[in-house]
């Protein structure tokens, strides 16, 4: 089949190119490996109408996040009124199963401030260092900050770029309260996938592109290819001829790290009114962890792992992670919470085999990779995906605008 792009992978990213190419007037073939759309925004139902997403569930940077405005037309709720959650005032803080007084919460304010400061400082000198460098480790609070940011950036403090963490941009957070994987399954429904269809190599040698799948052999003008830098450092795609260096050392500078989530539910509502927040958990075994209560309006609790700690905890298996959700959300609900406890879902991001890991992360001096990551290869072969976009990525809206500027980009070449 002759096509304009072949498009490889139906996540935020191949879809937003796949519906700005049919703007543009350009053909696409969009090719996904696995049984449904949507990739890492992926929504199960946990009970009967409670939705527990197993990637992404917030609408980071709420101000400017395109999918506020589609969730809008398509009818789908958003809980605009919880979208300061992460603000740090309003987020639970317990040691030892016990909140946090004022002064403690103060001190801990002013470490986040500091750290925050310090990571912000080196960037703008220019210093592409791990963070680790540039935090007190010593501080009472170090362990819960170590715990937070793995979770955000799913590897440990000592693989984080400075100047890639001060690159992301932030703003509010919208929970999508019926799941983000529902939204974006039922925004990309539109769009013609061929599903099931496993891209195992691509040719570029020649004019145009080929790419030989699991159901048969596609050609196209240009291939974008949407995969993960997990997929793509597991050499799961076959290019011929190989990659070049420079763009297997962005692949390698960002490579995806892990969060997990646990979704907890119970049978009944066991935060009250009063509860349905954020929380941060730690003790004096080292034992941390944060975790959402009642957030998207139902008796559950989602609890968060990232980092190596993620990666080993996610080894032990399922009834492992089931045990560590539990622990942290009795640490601050009490032991009673235990008895309520219906069901869980544990995700298992690392050995998910559709992106080996949960979002990118830039090492200490690779945040310039991601700039390096986006761009084509002889006018032929583009790249979209969260870990191409600098200042959104590891997030669905990042893939989304990665999606569009590389339709742009296609449109631009064959038409010069
Ligand atoms: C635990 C977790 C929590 C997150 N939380 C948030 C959040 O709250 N907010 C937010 O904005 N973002 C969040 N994210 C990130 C967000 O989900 C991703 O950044 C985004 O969904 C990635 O979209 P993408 O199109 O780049 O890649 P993907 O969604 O991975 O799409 C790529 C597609 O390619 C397919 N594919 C892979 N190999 C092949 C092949 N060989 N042939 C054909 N198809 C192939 C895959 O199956 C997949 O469908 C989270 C992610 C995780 C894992």
């Amino acid at each position: 089949m002759e096509t304009d792009v072949i498009i490889i992978g139906a996540g935020s990213s191949g879809l937003s190119a796949a519906k700005e190419l049919t703007r543009l007037g350009l053909s696409f073939t969009l090719v996904e490996g696995s049984h449904r759309i949507g990739g890492r925004a992926y929504s199960e139902e946990i009970a009967p109408g409670v939705w527990f997403d197993l990637g992404c569930s917030y609408l980071h940077q709420g101000e400017t996040n395109p999918f506020v405005a589609i969730a809008d037309e398509l009818g789908v709720v958003l809980g605009k009124d919880k979208s300061d959650l992460f603000d740090e005032s309003r987020i639970g803080l317990y040691k030892n199963g016990v909140p946090l007084n004022s002064a403690e919460r103060e001190a801990y304010t002013a470490y986040l401030a500091e750290c925050f400061t310090a990571v912000i400082a080196a960037a703008d000198r220019g210093e592409d260092v791990a963070i680790v460098d540039l935090v007190d480790l010593e501080n009472e609070f170090a362990t819960i900050l170590m715990h937070n940011w793995a979770d955000s950036w799913t590897r440990d403090l000592d693989e984080i770029s400075s100047v890639d963490f001060a690159n992301f941009v932030g703003g509010s957070d919208i929970p999508v309260l019926n799941g983000y994987g529902n939204l974006v399954a039922s925004w990309g429904s539109d769009v013609m996938v061929s599903l099931n269809t496993k891209v195992e190599r691509i040719d570029w040698s020649r004019d145009g592109v080929s790419a030989e799948t699991s159901r048969g052999t596609l050609r196209g003008r240009t291939a974008l290819c949407t995969v993960s830098t997990g997929i793509l450092a597991a050499g799961e795609i076959d290019f011929v001829p190989g990659l070049p260096d420079w763009k297997m050392e962005a692949v390698v500078g960002l490579p995806t790290g892990t969060e997990n989530k646990i979704c907890l539910h119970f049978d009944q509502d066991v935060f009250g009114p009063e509860g349905r927040g954020f929380y941060r958990i730690w003790n004096d075994d080292g034992a941390a962890g944060g975790f959402e209560a009642g957030v998207m309006g139902h008796n559950t609790a989602v609890a968060f792992s990232g980092g190596r700690f993620a990666v080993w905890l996610e080894k032990q298996g399922q009834q492992a992670g089931h045990d560590y959700a539990v622990d942290r959300v009795a640490e601050a609900f009490g032991n009673d919470i235990r008895k309520h406890v219906t069901r869980s879902i544990v995700t298992a991001w690392s050995t998910e085999p559709w992106t080996w890991g949960s979002y990118s992360c830039a090492l200490p001096g690779q945040a310039h990779q991601r700039t390096e990551l986006a761009r084509a290869l002889d006018d032929r072969l583009f790249f979209a995906g969260e870990a191409t976009t600098v200042s959104d990525y590891g997030c669905c809206h990042g893939a989304y605008r990665s999606g569009i500027r590389a339709a742009q980009e296609i449109s631009q070449t064959l038409a010069s």
